[in-house]
């Protein structure tokens, strides 16, 4: 009897000492992604499992060298960032490592991850076309490769193409069409732009609200932005290429790093990540779409209507970077 008691005492005392030690776990992520975008999900997931999550924001290229040159050493088990041009980068400069999981195949459509599941998609961005509703009627707009068209001389406006979402776009686009058809497209929104391209997708709408241009290139969530400050103002989006290959889409997504010293966790919390629960917490916040399909968007989000995606896979992104940088480069677009 007394031995029976005591097995039943050593059982729970290490069922205790196994849960503790569960619950006791860290994990430690560098985000590209904002920290107002990121905590709300770190608290939630904290909440759920007790694991706790440290974390470090900056700049992706910064934190990415940083992973790098901490090597074998770094703390980091998760990069969070945004644009798959990064995450591409990423996991090429050798700093990720493959994830195989049922419940992310499940989730994360195809396109929005990495082939060798390097990186995932978390939520998605359209790049889409912007206009002002008292200057263009919808029924004019068709698709990015129409807005080369002579019909937009002195009234296209850009942001520039230093930034890595016109970067993916053009890149996305020698994937498509070839190099060649791609640099006469560029070459022809150079040659409608009303003035020099903007540092900023919420400058460029706000010139069209000025009356400097009538529509430009911007990614949604920073329409639904401006609009949620001002819903009268004259913008509303278009989605190109409906007949063709599909609206451009981006994403922000993350990634195991290869010396993760806590991969199981982290694998786990990269699923958390993708299900259904956490999924509009990860993309309302700003105004993204879910990656995972079963999740339905945010009403603001959803108002905009639907649309098809360019189902080309978004590694591409990164893979046709530096020959997009050279083309809008000889394209003349700065
Ligand atoms: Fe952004």
């Amino acid at each position: 009897m007394k031995r029976i008691v005591s097995i039943i005492g050593l059982s729970i005392f290490l069922t205790f000492t196994f849960t503790a030690q569960a619950f006791s776990q860290e994990l430690i992520i560098y985000s590209a992604r904002k920290e107002h975008l990121i905590q709300p999900l770190f608290e939630a997931y904290t909440k759920e499992t007790g694991t706790k999550i440290k974390y470090i924001t900056g700049k992706a290229p910064a934190l990415l060298q940083r992973i790098k040159s901490e090597g074998a050493h770094t703390s980091a088990d998760m990069l969070i960032t945004v644009d798959a041009g990064n995450l591409w980068h990423a996991a090429n400069e050798g700093i990720l490592q493959p994830v195989h999981s049922e419940i992310l195949n499940q989730n994360i459509p195809s396109h929005l991850k990495d082939p060798d599941n390097k990186w995932f998609g978390l939520s998605v961005r359209a790049r889409t076309i912007v206009y002002n509703t008292n200057k263009v009627k919808p029924e004019e707009l068709s698709t990015y490769e129409d807005l080369a068209d002579k019909k937009w001389a002195g009234r296209l406006l850009l942001r520039t193409s230093k930034k890595v979402y016109n970067q993916s776009l053009v890149a996305m686009l020698i994937k498509e069409h070839g190099e060649k058809q791609s640099e006469r497209i560029v070459k022809g929104w150079v040659e409608n732009l009303v003035t020099a391209p903007f540092s900023n997708d919420t400058k460029v709408m706000e010139a069209i609200v000025a009356g400097q241009g009538d529509l430009g290139v911007v990614n949604t969530y920073y329409f639904g932005r401006l609009l949620k400050q001002d819903p009268k103002l004259p913008l509303a989006l278009y989605w190109p290429n409906q007949n063709t290959g599909g609206v451009h889409i981006n994403v922000s997504g993350a990634g195991i790093t290869s010396f993760s010293k806590n991969k199981k966790e982290a694998i786990a919390f990269l699923e958390w990540l993708s299900s259904k629960k956490a999924q509009n917490l990860f993309a309302d916040t700003n105004l993204e779409y879910p990656a995972n399909p079963k999740v339905s968007p945010n009403e603001i989000v959803s108002a905009w209507g639907d649309f098809k995606q360019n189902p080309i896979n978004l590694a591409n992104a990164g893979k046709y970077q530096a020959p997009a940088i050279r083309l809008m480069d000889r394209a003349g677009y700065k």
